[in-house]
C-alpha cells in the first residue's frame, strides 16, 4: 500500500495545505502505508525557484516524513508522452487550438461549479492530425480527452458516493500546446506508474477524480484506480479558499517568527479533531488522531480567532 505526498511548488506551504498533508502522514503511519514525496513541479509558470525546498523543508519541521523521493515530475516527461501519444492513437484524445477567450465566447457554453467554462467540443472530430491542426490554425494544439456523454460513479472514503456527467465536465486538456502534461494526465501516469493505493488530498480536487478515473480506464490501468480520501478545505471569513488575502499562513513565517512546530501542530490539531492543549507532539497526535473525527464541513480560519486559540 501507498500513499503520496504531491505539493506543487507554486509557493510556500500554508496552514491549509500542511493540514491535508498532516493528515495524510498520520493515516499512512496508522495504516503501514508507504509514503513517496512526488514535487509535481510541470505547471511550467507557476513554479517557483527553491519552492521545492521550501516545501521539503516545512514538511521535514512540521515533523512529517517519507519513504522515498522527491519524484520529480519534470524528470518523467517520457512516461506522459508515451501515455498521451496511446491516447491519441487509440482515437480518444484530440488536439484542439481553441483559445481561453473562445471558449468563453462560445455562446452554449455551459459553466462549471468552479467558473470555468465547461469546453462546448469545438475541436471534436475536426483534424486528422495534429499537424494538420497546427498547418490548418498557424498555431501548436492543445490535446483534448474525449469525455464521451456518460456518468462516472466512484466511492470516495472520506466524502462518501459520486456521480458526475461527463458532459458537464466536458473534453479536458491533457497536453498544452507548448506540449508539457497537464496535471489530470501527469498526475494518472505517476499514480498507476508508483502503484498508489491510498489518495488523500483537498475536496477542490473532488471533480479531477472522475477525470482521472476515465484516463485510468482508456490507458487500460482500471485495476490501478487507488481508493480517494477527498478532505475538505480550510477557508478564511469570505468563504474562499486560504490563500495569501487572508493573512500571512507561510509555515516558514510561523517558523521565523520562532513559534514551535509543536505549537503549530496543537492549532492544526483542532482543525483534524484532536483536542491538543497548547502544544502537541507528532507521536501524541498519532495516537490521538482518528479520521472519522475528522469534520466533513470546511474549517474556517480567521486571523481574531487565532489570535484568541
Ligand atoms: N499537486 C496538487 C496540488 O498541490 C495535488 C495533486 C493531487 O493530490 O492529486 O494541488
Amino acid at each position: 500500500m501507498l500513499t503520496r505526498l504531491a505539493p506543487s511548488p507554486t509557493g510556500a506551504l500554508h496552514l491549509g495545505n500542511a493540514r491535508t498533508f498532516l493528515i495524510n502522514w498520520l493515516m499512512a503511519r496508522q495504516n503501514g502505508w508507504k509514503i513517496v514525496l512526488r514535487i509535481e513541479d510541470i505547471d511550467g509558470p507557476r513554479i517557483k525557484t527553491s519552492a521545492d525546498q521550501l516545501a521539503i523543508d516545512d514538511l521535514h519541521w512540521l515533523g512529517i516524513d517519507w519513504d522515498e523521493g522527491p519524484i520529480y515530475q519534470t524528470a518523467r516527461a517520457g512516461l506522459y508522452r508515451e501515455a498521451l501519444d496511446r491516447l491519441i492513437a487509440a482515437g480518444v484524445a484530440y488536439p484542439c487550438v481553441c483559445s481561453r477567450k473562445e471558449i468563453e465566447l462560445a455562446a452554449s457554453a455551459p459553466h462549471a461549479e468552479d467558473g470555468a467554462a465547461v469546453y462546448p467540443g469545438t475541436c471534436r472530430g475536426k483534424f486528422a492530425s495534429i499537424d494538420e491542426a497546427q498547418a490548418i490554425s498557424g498555431k501548436p494544439p492543445a490535446i483534448r480527452f474525449n469525455a464521451g456523454e456518460q456518468t462516472v460513479d466512484f466511492t470516495d472514503a472520506f466524502a462518501g458516493r459520486q456521480r458526475f456527467e461527463t458532459a458537464a465536465l466536458g473534453d479536458f486538456v491533457i497536453a498544452k500546446a507548448d506540449a508539457t502534461p497537464a496535471y489530470q494526465l501527469a498526475v494518472v501516469v505517476d499514480d498507476a506508474a508508483m502503484g498508489v493505493t491510498h489518495v488523500v488530498r483537498g475536496d477542490d480536487l473532488l471533480d479531477s477524480t472522475p477525470r482521472q478515473i476515465l484516463l485510468y480506464r482508456a490507458l487500460g490501468l482500471e485495476a490501478m484506480i487507488p481508493t480517494y480520501y477527498h478532505l475538505p478545505l480550510v477557508i478564511g471569513a469570505d468563504g474562499r479558499r486560504l490563500a495569501k488575502r487572508h493573512g500571512d499562513t507561510r509555515l516558514a513565517t510561523y517558523r521565523a517568527a520562532g513559534v514551535s512546530a509543536d505549537r503549530l501542530r496543537a492549532v492544526i490539531a483542532r482543525w483534524i479533531g484532536v483536542d491538543a492543549g497548547e502544544t502537541i507532539s507528532m507521536a501524541e497526535l498519532l495516537a490521538a488522531f482518528r479520521l472519522d473525527n475528522v469534520s466533513r464541513d470546511k474549517i474556517v480560519w480567521s486571523l481574531s480567532a487565532e489570535r484568541r486559540g
